[in-house]
């Protein structure tokens, strides 16, 4: 089956790394409790991330690499993230040095995943994004794992959307409620 994984906040840790930054450039240390909303940070902190190199630095969030592993028998494992098509390089570059051989492919949409995760034909996405995965679930009718971070706990789980506090509480989930076909 084709499966959409997420990037930001689901294999690599983003949020550690705007709240260094933003640190950094605002002088005021945040905790991730209190990172609620994207515009918590300031545009000049984004930028500094997208456009900065940012990206390279980021760490794998724990547990990425068994998780990958395990999906990647038998499935088709796609990262679909919302980063714009400027980031390809560093994107896959840093996919490379972490999860070599451990996905298929990777799809920058720079906005909405509905139209690319139709294309694709995914069977189940996993994502940290309130907007992402009650958009996909709902459009496809697929189920969708969220990853629990403190911007995304006003969703709730639904008939197609079960939350996951990390990737090996998603795997038991998937296992459990069989939402991986062959
Ligand atoms: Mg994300």
């Amino acid at each position: 089956m084709r499966v959409a994984v997420d990037l930001d906040d689901v294999l690599a840790d983003l949020i550690s790394h705007l709240l260094a930054t933003h640190e950094k450039i605002c002088g005021e240390r945040l905790t991730r409790e209190q990172a609620v909303r994207w515009d918590v940070f300031p545009p000049e902190v984004h930028d500094h991330v997208r456009f900065g190199g940012g990206y390279a630095t980021l760490e794998p969030l724990p547990g990425t690499h068994d998780f990958l592993q395990w999906l990647n028998q038998g499935h088709e494992v796609n990262i679909v993230t919302y980063r714009g098509g400027h980031a390809r390089d560093i994107t896959v570059d840093w996919l490379d040095r972490h999860f070599p051989h451990l996905y298929d492919a990777v799809h920058l949409t720079g906005g909405g995943k509905v139209d690319t995760c139709r294309e694709l034909g995914v069977g189940l996405i996993i994502d940290d994004s309130y907007n992402q995965i009650p958009a996909v679930t709902s459009a496809l009718g697929i189920p969708g794992i969220l990853i629990d971070t403190p911007m995304n706990r006003h969703i709730e789980e639904s008939d197609l959307i079960r939350r996951a506090e990390n990737l090996a509480q998603a795997r038991r989930i998937i296992e459990t409620e069989c939402l991986l076909h062959p």
